[in-house]
């Protein structure tokens, strides 16, 4: 019995030793064969084991990656990253999905992306390289914006005929102003000019909208979200779309009183809107109706599974027409990138494309309702901001411009006299001291003396070697604190590092409203 125990035992053993080496051979086989880089590493940033994948992916051998601190071989930009990851790992804290780059014995950079665990004193990770997926992404980045660039250029192309026409009627108007007030003034009959005034201050101002609508449609970087008074937007395009879709269509716009404040990139939300105004009008050859609307909008449970959407508050901006409609197949495809039942030429099948994309990317929808014969209703959902539109101040404050205190000086640059003239009888108006200058030496003269100055107002495109922008920031060398006001046109926002202005900072677009000069520059200097 005795000797029986033994062999038993015996064979217990042996059955252990073989199923021991089995696992750890398929252990090793896994780390031999795996395409996954994985290792071993110790708290104080070396490799202590790698498997064969590193030596493929990096080209480094295992001596060679052993022989120094692993943050050797980060690209620089991400050191910081991976000390604090380290750290993490430190605390005892897995560091999951963590990414940065690698460099390689030939010199390029690969993306990891680390799946690391600290146990008893070493990290344990599992590593994936990531370049091609991340190449993938942001090519399909930049495919996405040059789609959307391409489809705003198409919007600009569909504006342009019109609008040559447009602004020759506008033109006439202010010029036909001119010469009657001129005419009047040489008969005495003053009475009369208060209204051709007011008529070519109409016109111009309508110009100068349109003009400024063209030019934000055609600026090439796309704008951050931002608070947004939508109503104000639909406001503001209502010339644009109304020239861009004919007479023959009618177009209404009804803007919810109190609509909520959306969190959204404006210019896309203005080329959504066009988009959907030129396919209503495409699909109503014969005239008809378009009606923008907007609303609030309350998602429910029920609501929330119907739109597929979380549910909450949303505001609806919506697009009717009383056109052709569409069949529930063509619905169905419209959203897909280049589908159009347009004749080649004419349709390139990416508006509603990239009005989803820009829906989905806010975090919103877009709905279709569509009867063929009757017409189509599309509605984008947006979600809510919650706080102030960031735009609706400046109106408000206008009326309270108040007058200056004692002594205070603003440094006008700008080459063109009639701009100087009219930006310094503001200034006086207000009761500020003005100091004209007509070029960029000049102003860097004055900027450079002990003269008071207590804001800088200025063109952009200066004579005299500098821009606007170039001589401000000599001026602060000697006034750091320095305020600044750059009256612009939409040309010139690449000097001004495309809205990104630092602290005293501002822009104020040409052609502008006095009085909103007047509150500019009263807030840049109350603003201490
Ligand atoms: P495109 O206008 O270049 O054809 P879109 O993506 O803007 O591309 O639209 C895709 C298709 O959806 C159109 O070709 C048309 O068939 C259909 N469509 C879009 N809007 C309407 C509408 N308001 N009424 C009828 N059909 C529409
Ligand atoms: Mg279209």
């Amino acid at each position: 019995m005795f000797v029986q125990d033994v062999t038993a035992r015996k064979r217990t053993e042996d059955d252990l030793a073989r199923q021991v080496a089995a696992r750890t051979a398929e252990r090793d086989q896994v780390w031999q064969a795996s395409s996954d880089l994985l290792c071993v590493a110790s708290l104080d940033g070396y490799f202590v084991s790698l498997n064969p994948a590193w030596l493929r992916t990096l080209g480094w051998s295992d001596a060679e990656m052993k022989a120094r601190p692993f943050l050797d071989l980060v690209h620089p930009e991400d050191v910081a990253a991976t000390v604090a990851a380290a750290q993490g790992l430190v605390r005892g804290e897995p560091q999951l999905t963590f990414e940065n780059r690698y460099r390689r014995k030939d010199g390029d950079y690969v993306w990891l992306s680390w799946n690391a665990v600290p146990r008893d004193g070493l990290i344990y990770a599992s590593v994936r390289d990531v370049t091609e997926i991340r190449c993938q992404a942001e090519a399909l980045a930049r495919t996405e914006e040059a789609l959307r660039q391409s489809q705003k250029m198409e919007a600009v192309g569909q504006l342009t005929g019109g609008l040559a026409h447009d602004f020759n009627n506008l033109l006439a108007g202010i010029s036909g102003s001119l010469e009657l007030m001129q005419t009047r003034m040489g008969q005495g009959r003053m009475g009369d000019l208060d209204r051709y005034m007011t008529v070519a201050q109409g016109a111009a101002k309508r110009a100068a909208a349109l003009t400024h609508r063209l030019l934000a449609f055609s600026r090439r970087q796309t704008l951050d979200p931002k608070p947004t008074n939508v109503n104000r937007l639909v406001t503001d395009m209502e010339e644009l779309i109304r020239r861009t879709v004919g007479p023959s269509i009618h177009l209404e716009v009804v803007g919810m009183a109190s609509l909520w404040p959306a969190l959204i990139d404006s210019g896309q939300l203005e080329n959504a809107l066009l988009n959907l105004c030129i396919n209503a009008r495409d699909a109503m050859p014969d005239g008809g109706r378009i009606t923008v609307e907007t609303a609030n909008r309350w998602i429910d449970e029920a609501g929330s599974r119907q739109h597929d959407l979380p549910p909450g508050q949303y505001l609806s901006v919506c697009v009717t027409d009383t056109g052709t409609g569409m069949p529930p197949d063509i619905v169905d495809r419209v959203f897909e990138p280049f589908f159009t039942t347009k004749p080649t030429g004419e349709g390139t099948g990416l508006g509603l494309s990239m009005v989803y994309g820009f829906a989905r990317q806010s975090e919103g929808q877009v709905r279709i309702y569509s009867e063929v014969g009757q017409g189509t209703t599309v509605c984008l959902y947006l979600p809510r901001h919650y706080g102030e539109a960031g735009d609706g101040d400046v109106a408000r404050r206008l009326a309270e411009v108040g007058r200056a205190g004692q002594g205070e000086t603003v440094l006008i640059v700008d080459d063109e006299p009639s701009v100087r003239m009219l930006v310094t009888e503001v200034l006086e108006d207000l009761g500020y001291t003005a100091i004209e200058a007509a070029d960029s030496v000049a102003g860097v003269r004055v900027l450079q003396s002990n003269v008071r100055i207590d804001l800088l107002v200025t063109d952009v495109g200066l004579p005299g070697g500098m821009n606007g922008r170039q001589m401000a920031d000599a001026g602060r060398e000697r006034r750091p604190d320095l305020k600044v006001l750059f009256i612009t046109g939409y040309a010139e926002n690449a000097v001004l590092g495309n809205g990104y202005l630092s602290a005293g900072m501002q822009v104020l677009t040409k052609p502008f409203v006095l009085e909103t000069l007047a509150t500019r520059i009263r807030d840049l200097i109350a603003d201490a």
